[in-house]
């Protein structure tokens, strides 16, 4: 088998013929493993242990070292690489050298390696391929571990890219895997990615469940980076604007700037730096806020991390907002979206355009708003058309499923237990009856749980109140508009009365449809409950609500169903709207809205009435 060229590692090294004294194959494991030991705290002296050791490899002529020596040299190096290689270079000949020895263990950790540069670069298309290449030969090698690990590493990435349901469902099999794999630390980091998916879309107490696993699972002694990384999740999730936990995000940072502190890795310790920034800013800290996002982006810039780079870039920019200078506010912004890793990633992409176009307004660059706004809807029409929404919604009610059996199993275990061991007792009765209330308990809540109109197959009622407050949220932080309305049927007693219950049921299920359908995707529709259904439109003010409804009034009111009875020609709706308010809260747009309705069956039904928001 023909040997790499001689310049495949950064500085070249020179060919030379033959091995040198003390020159072995167990030398080059064993600046390797050295080098892996060092490779988060101080990359350049771990890709000077590479080097050496894939020079040793070439002048032994060892195959599977040299692989070793590239792909590990591809892994200390800063994205951007240096003058001689760059990261996916070094990695794609790993790869190949790793081919051609069949040792496919080793192909997937490059092919993940490879996935991971990528991914980091902003190619995130690319990541995804080759991360889908090694996942499916650690499948073929029946690596339970391997493939958790490679879901995990996916998962990010499609977070990233803004696709939260198919991140959700990976990192839910990361966990299902790592299970069954019986690895606590990979248990730990799919809980926490799936903690981060879930406080994105909202789901905060969810979200903290899978954190406090999480953080369980991963202790200071046996995974401390992890937890690192854990406690950033959390912190991020409790330290949000108006929650009732703030304070306790602050321990969590201490915590995590104590912890990173002793692992030196200074990639961690930025992300530590950028976590207490956007703490101390929410809290209204905006000078000692800066400090620490200045810092955390000398850091990011040093080693040379786009994304992180990216992350710091949006907290400072927010941060010069709130400082009052707009301009340099825009500056950092622009800068920020220039970085590679934010192409083609919605996560990081979406705030930058969000705030950019607010920011541009304000100034009255008209056109340039108009592009960052046209922008930002994009991502998120992306992350939120209704496809992925009822996904999302499914997989969730998955999970909870998922959670409260296995709750419910342990409960059945323990009174399993009980029940042998102290069979003839009274106390073991009294607690197996206490054990199954419990289990009904947790079908009750099970039923709660539910996200999804089992009729209509549209949101529920929970689901609504969620995203509605997602929504106002993001709303009132970024002065958008936001509209909800609230269509009831008209006499809908009478169908039921007329035509029985399962007409009514099917007349239900084609409104449904039709305001679906009617709808933009990025709005939510949901039964709130009997015959009334909810329809939160985002960035939409009064007078577009408005226009839009009478639309919904009219197509309803054309629907023809003499197929479903032959007295049952026509359905009407009333629909009250509300929206417009400078700081409203969820519950009084909704309030605002059923008054709305309230007035157009009172002045005749079959039409719609606007209030604005108080
Ligand atoms: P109004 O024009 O004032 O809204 O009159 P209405 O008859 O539509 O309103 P009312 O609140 O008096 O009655 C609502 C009816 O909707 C009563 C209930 O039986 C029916 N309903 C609620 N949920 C369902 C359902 O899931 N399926 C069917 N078929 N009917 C339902
Ligand atoms: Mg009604
Ligand atoms: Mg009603």
């Amino acid at each position: 088998m023909a040997g790499p060229p001689g310049g495949a590692l950064p500085t070249g090294g020179g060919l030379l013929d033959g091995g040198r004294q003390g020159e072995t194959p167990a030398r080059v494991d064993e600046c390797l493993a050295q080098a892996r030991a060092l490779r988060a705290t101080d990359p350049q002296q771990a890709l000077a242990l590479c080097r050496q050791a894939g020079e040793i490899a070439l002048r032994l002529d060892y195959q599977g070292g040299l692989a070793w020596s590239l792909l590990q040299a591809g892994q200390c190096l800063p994205p951007g690489g240096l003058a001689d290689a760059t990261p996916s270079a070094l990695m794609l000949q790993a790869l190949s050298l790793f081919e051609g020895l069949g040792d496919r263990r080793a192909q997937a950790e490059a092919l993940l390696a490879l996935a991971c540069d990528q991914a980091r670069r902003g190619e995130q298309a690319a990541a995804l391929a080759h991360g889908r290449r090694g996942l499916a030969l650690r499948q073929e090698l029946g690596d339970l571990g391997g493939q958790a690990d490679a879901l995990i590493r996916l998962g990010a990435v499609l977070r990233d890219m803004g696709r939260l349901a198919d991140a959700l469902e990976w990192l839910h099999q990361a966990l299902d895997l790592a299970l069954r794999a019986a690895e606590p630390v990979l248990q730990g980091q799919a809980h926490s990615h799936i903690g981060l998916v879930l406080a994105e879309l909202g789901e905060l107490p969810l979200g903290e469940d899978h954190h406090r696993r999480a953080l369980a699972l991963l202790t200071p002694a046996v995974a401390p980076a992890a937890r690192v990384e854990a406690l950033l999740a959390h912190a991020e999730l409790l330290g949000r604007p108006g929650s009732a936990s703030f304070e306790a995000a602050q321990v969590l940072l201490v915590e995590a700037r104590q912890l990173a502190g002793t692992l030196g890795q200074a990639a961690l310790n930025a992300r530590v730096l950028l976590a207490q920034g956007r703490w101390r800013q929410t809290a209204g800290e905006v000078l000692a806020a800066a400090q620490l996002l200045v810092e955390a982006l000398a850091v990011a810039r040093r080693l040379d991390e786009p994304a992180l780079e990216a992350e710091v870039l949006l907290a400072l920019g927010r941060n010069r907002w709130l400082q009052g200078e707009p301009q340099a506010a825009v500056t950092l912004l622009a800068a920020a979206l220039q970085t590679p890793s934010v192409q083609g990633a919605d996560r990081l992409a979406a705030p930058l355009h969000e705030l950019l176009s607010t920011l541009l307004e304000a100034q009255q660059q008209w056109r340039e708003a108009l592009h960052h706004y046209k922008a930002w809807d994009a991502c998120r029409q992306r992350l939120l058309d209704q496809d992925n929404q009822r996904r999302i919604r499914q997989l969730l009610q998955q999970a909870d499923l998922e959670r409260v059996r296995r709750d419910a199993e342990t409960a059945r275990e323990q009174a399993r237990q009980l029940g042998s061991e102290l069979h003839a007792a009274r106390e073991a009765e009294r607690q197996k009856q206490a054990l199954l209330e419990q289990l009904e308990r947790q079908s009750e809540l099970l039923r709660q749980l539910s996200r999804e109109d089992g009729l209509t197959g549209l949101a529920n009622r929970r689901w609504l109140d969620a995203q509605l407050t997602r929504e106002r949220e993001r709303a009132r932080r970024y002065r958008h508009p936001l509209a909800v309305a609230m269509v009831d049927l008209d006499h809908f007693k009478r169908i039921n009365d007329r035509c029985s219950h399962p007409v009514g049921d099917e007349v239900l299920r084609r409104v449904g449809l039709l305001l679906r359908d009617a709808c933009r995707s990025g709005d939510i529709v949901g039964r709130y409950g009997g015959e009334e259904f909810m329809v939160v439109l985002v960035e939409t003010p009064l007078s577009g609500a408005h226009v839009l409804c009478e639309k919904l009034r009219q197509r309803i009111a054309a629907l023809d169903f003499t197929d479903l009875h032959p007295s049952l020609s026509r359905v009407t709706a009333s629909i009250g709207v509300s929206g417009d308010a400078q700081d409203p809260v969820a519950a009084d747009l909704v309030r605002r809205a059923d008054q709305a309705l309230y007035q157009a069956k009172a002045t005749g039904r079959n039409r719609v009435c606007v209030l604005p928001a108080e």
